[in-house]
């Protein structure tokens, strides 16, 4: 198991988000920049006390770390003790009923499966969920429970 913060959070949960990014957003930027961009965003603007999440998917697939998982993260109000939050870059503009691929690489299809087999082999996870089914919100852009039942 994988378990968070002081009190020692069992981690069982994993939410899906976007960074609401366009498509070429910092696209001539390597990957780590662009993660560093949105660090920026919640350590600076936010104020908080490092990013939000605890992965990030690049337009590529590239996946890199955010918060560590063994810290309690900042994804949704009142959901995050015990979540690993994932942000894939993208969801400009998205909908919460729209497709995957209408806003996301096929790359970045493969890696989130890829991720949350990983994390699902380190933690038992009972919920995999969209930021859209705690809050009135499109992010990340997507159904999760439909994109979950279809193949990569
Ligand atoms: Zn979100």
């Amino acid at each position: 198991m994988i378990y968070q913060g002081a009190a020692r959070h069992p981690v069982t949960a994993i939410v899906i988000h976007c960074a609401a990014t366009r498509p070429a957003w910092m696209d001539d930027r390597p990957f780590a920049e662009q993660v560093a961009e949105i660090r920026r965003w919640h350590v600076t603007d936010n104020k908080w006390r490092d990013i939000g999440y605890h992965w990030l998917i690049g337009r590529g697939g590239e996946i890199r770390p955010g918060r560590a998982e063994t810290e309690v993260g900042a994804g949704v109000a009142g959901y995050n003790s015990g979540v690993i939050h994932i942000c894939l870059i993208g969801g400009h503009g998205s909908s919460g009923s729209d497709t995957f691929s209408a806003h996301f690489t096929a790359a970045q299809d493969v890696s989130l499966r890829q991720l949350i087999q990983g994390i699902s082999m380190r933690t038992r996870i009972t919920r995999i969920s969209g930021h859209n089914e705690h809050a009135a919100k499109a992010c990340p852009g997507f159904h999760i429970p439909t994109w979950l039942r279809q193949a990569a």
